[in-house]
Order: structure tokens, then C-alpha cells, then sequence
């Protein structure tokens, strides 16, 4: 036997076991995003290198570490993708999309860290995202908040995660924290570790995100950036917490939080939940108003977010809420010889034609009443319609309850339809 070909580490099949819980995940943000008026934007998986370099931060654990970039056959450097934002600016910039107008944009897809790969950590995995251009306010940044707000409720998981927000201030503002920072981080150089002293001389904010906890617990003494806020960023700021005060979403302000990113700006939030153990931030996001200029584009506002959906999953599946997910089959078809086959066929096709949200499997392979019967068992249909020769010869069927002790019934095909609906309820 020759050896057996491996999915490579850290990217994860999706098998008929959870497949049904994530279309629950993916169908339940298509609605949730299309009630609030949001079109889907799709993106290829790779790009040029550089804009990853540009949007993302040279400085970064993203581009220094993570990315997978190869040449290609003509020697171009390619990266897949490891976030959305900047493949979405980068396709709005390409089409005109965004200068002078207003976009509320969503994308949902593969993504690729080479990072350890752990719980809820992988080095393929998925986000859904909303990036909004044109509007530089507080009241979008409520918007898209309040739109997480809204797919936690649905999901049934809103009292297993808080928000978390800080404000990032404008550019001159972050050079003038930048200064009061490497001067603080400069007096405690000793406890710093070799990525932090690299970042001091590179990229000085960047340290505030190390995850090393005796970096963090050097940062947590240092100058708070929110405190150096210019006044249009502060005034900005207070709009954005009174309207998720008006509208009853509680927060937390976390003057350390400042994302991984260096395209962010003003508003910055986080979701983040304590089911999960380590990797507990389940949504992020912000505002980053110099991108698409920084990308090549007329200067226009933008904001957003990412949420990891193996988190997602995972979390619904560790409190248990993946249980009630829509049935594979509703009913199952048998057909006890070859001579009745089509007839069980053509019943089948008739009930899909008139309820297409039932789901009808039909038996193949053959086999005797018993062995049907536990196929129709394992499909996890809640009736099988039992159909011989005596039933082709009356038109009709009879349909067995799975899973309820009900007796059995014989139905006309005439009234099948309607039998049906009632029993289903549709
Ligand atoms: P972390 O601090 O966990 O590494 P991050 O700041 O790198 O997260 P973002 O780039 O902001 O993450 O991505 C947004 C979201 O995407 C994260 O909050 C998380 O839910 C998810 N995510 C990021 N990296 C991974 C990964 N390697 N595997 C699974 N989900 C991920
Ligand atoms: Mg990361």
C-alpha cells in the first residue's frame, strides 16, 4: 500500500459532521448583514506581496512571520492572503469605488497565517469582515458594532463575550505618544525581550501588543495613549461610547488595546470571550482613515472588522448551542424491490417539486426491509415512506414515524402534498 498523503499542518478539513454548523454560521451573517443593507465583495486569495507589506506594517508579527509568500513562475512575489481589509481597498481603489462615495462592503473567506497552530489558531482559517468607506464619523463605528451585536444575539452568545474599545487618536497624535513612549520603555530596557527591543527602534507601538507577559507587565506602567488624544480624536471618541451607551451596548475601555495592524486609527474595538482559553478575541476591528490613500487611492475614510469564524464555531460548539441545527433529511424514501423504484422516484420528484425546502433521500443499493429501514434509521429522517407493490398497485405510501411512536399510515399520492405540509408545517 503506497503511504497515505496528509492535509497539510494546521489547515483543517470541514467534514459532514460540522459542515451543517458552519452554513448555520455562514447563512445566519448573510442575513444579519443583509438587514443592514451590507453587499458582499469578494477578493482573489492572492496578491502582490507588497500590499500586505504597505497596508499591514513591515513591523509587524503578520509580515515578519506569518505570511505565506512564494514566486511565482515568472519570479513575481505572491502572498495568500492573511487578512481581507487590505485586498478590499486595494479591488475598491482598482474600481472606483471609493472616492467621493459611501460603500458598506462584507467579504467572507479562507485566510493563511504560518503561525503554531493550536485551538483555535490554524494556518488556514476563515473570517467574515465588514469594511465601510465614505463615512468618518462615530455613528458608523456604532453601526458596525451594533451589527456584531446583532449576529452574538442570534447565535445566542451574547452574554459570553464584551467589547472591548480604545481610541488610537490621529497620526500626529500617535507621534507625539510615540516619543513619551520609547522615552518610558528606554528606563525599563532590561526587562524587555529581543522582539520588543528590536520594536523600540522600529516600530515603538508595536511593543504595547506583545504578548510576552513580563513585556506586559512593563507596558502596563507606561504612558496611555488615550491620554494624549488630539481633541478632534477625543470628541470623536465620546461620540462613539454615548451612542453605544444610548443603545445599551456595554463596553469596556482598554487603554492597552491597539491591534496588530499599523493601518489603524481613532476607533479601535475588540470582542473577546473567556470560552475559549488562549485565544480568546473573536472579533476585531477599527478604523483606519489613511489606508486607501496609503494604498494608492484618493484619501476617504474607512472602518470595520474580522471575526474568525473557527473561533465562532468553536465557541458554539463549547457552550453546547450547536445542537438544534436544521436536519440533513426529513424523509426518507425506500423502495422494497426494483419494480417499484421509478414509482418511489417519481413520488420523490413530485415532492420536491412542490416543497423544495423538504429533504428527500431516496434509498439506493437495494436490500430488505430491515436493512432499508436502518438506512433510513441513519439518515436521521423523522419518517420513511415505505413503498412496495401493494402500495404502487393502490397509489399510495406508507409512511413509518422514526422518531415518534405514532402507528403507521397509508397515504394516497394524491394527497401526499398536502400530508406533507402538515407534518412539516410548512
Ligand atoms: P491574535 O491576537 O489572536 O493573533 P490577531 O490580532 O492576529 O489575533 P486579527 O488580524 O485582528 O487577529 O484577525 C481578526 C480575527 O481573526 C481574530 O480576532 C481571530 O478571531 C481571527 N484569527 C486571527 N488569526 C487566526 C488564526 N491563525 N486562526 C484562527 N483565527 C484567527
Ligand atoms: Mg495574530
Amino acid at each position: 500500500m503506497s503511504k497515505k498523503i496528509q492535509a497539510i499542518r494546521g489547515m483543517n478539513d470541514c467534514l459532514p459532521t460540522e459542515s451543517g454548523l458552519w452554513q448555520y454560521v455562514e447563512s445566519s451573517i448573510r442575513q444579519v448583514v443583509a438587514s443592514y443593507g451590507y453587499q458582499e465583495i469578494r477578493t482573489p486569495i492572492v496578491e502582490s506581496t507588497d500590499l500586505f507589506k504597505r497596508s499591514i506594517g513591515e513591523v509587524t508579527d503578520i509580515v515578519e512571520k506569518e505570511m505565506y509568500t512564494f514566486a511565482d513562475r515568472n519570479s513575481d512575489s505572491l502572498t495568500l492572503r492573511p487578512e481581507g481589509t487590505a485586498s478590499v481597498v486595494r479591488a475598491g481603489n482598482e474600481h472606483g469605488l471609493l472616492y467621493n462615495q459611501q460603500q458598506r462592503l462584507w467579504y467572507m473567506g479562507q485566510m493563511f497565517r504560518h503561525e503554531r497552530p493550536q485551538k483555535g489558531r490554524y494556518r488556514q482559517f476563515h473570517q467574515f469582515g465588514v469594511e465601510v468607506f465614505g463615512l468618518a464619523g462615530p455613528d458608523i463605528d456604532a453601526e458596525v458594532i451594533l451589527l456584531c451585536a446583532r449576529l452574538w444575539e442570534k447565535f445566542g452568545i451574547s452574554e459570553n463575550v464584551t467589547l472591548e474599545i480604545n481610541s488610537l487618536g490621529s497620526a500626529e497624535a500617535r507621534v507625539a505618544y510615540k516619543e513619551l513612549l520609547v522615552v518610558f520603555l528606554k528606563t525599563r530596557e532590561s526587562e524587555l525581550d529581543e522582539d520588543s527591543l528590536r520594536r523600540l527602534q522600529s516600530n515603538p507601538l508595536r511593543v504595547l501588543d506583545s504578548k510576552n507577559p513580563q513585556v506586559q507587565n512593563v507596558v502596563k506602567d507606561a504612558p496611555k495613549l488615550i491620554d494624549c488624544l488630539d481633541e478632534e480624536s477625543a470628541i470623536h471618541f465620546q461620540g462613539l461610547c454615548e451612542r453605544l451607551d444610548s443603545l445599551g451596548i456595554q463596553y469596556r475601555v482598554n487603554p492597552a488595546l491597539v491591534r496588530g495592524l499599523d493601518y489603524y486609527n481613532r476607533s479601535v474595538f475588540e470582542w473577546v470571550t473567556d470560552s475559549l482559553g488562549a485565544q480568546g478575541t473573536v472579533c476585531a476591528g477599527g478604523r483606519y482613515d489613511g489606508l486607501v490613500e496609503q494604498l494608492g487611492g484618493k484619501a476617504t475614510p474607512g472602518v470595520g472588522f474580522a471575526m474568525g469564524l473557527e473561533r465562532i464555531v468553536l465557541m458554539l460548539q463549547t457552550l453546547e448551542l450547536d445542537k438544534n441545527l436544521e436536519s440533513v433529511v426529513d424523509i426518507y424514501v425506500t423502495a422494497m424491490d426494483e419494480s417499484v423504484e421509478l414509482y418511489a422516484r417519481q413520488i420523490s420528484e413530485t415532492l420536491r417539486d412542490t416543497l423544495p425546502q423538504i429533504k428527500v433521500m431516496n434509498h439506493c443499493g437495494g436490500g430488505n426491509f430491515k436493512k432499508q429501514m436502518k438506512r433510513a434509521d441513519q439518515s436521521g429522517a423523522s419518517v420513511a415512506l415505505i413503498i412496495g407493490q401493494d402500495e404502487m398497485a393502490a397509489q399510495q405510501v406508507a409512511v413509518k414515524y422514526l422518531r415518534e411512536q405514532q402507528p403507521q399510515e397509508t397515504v394516497s399520492i394524491n394527497e401526499l402534498t398536502h400530508f406533507t405540509q402538515k407534518l412539516f408545517n410548512v
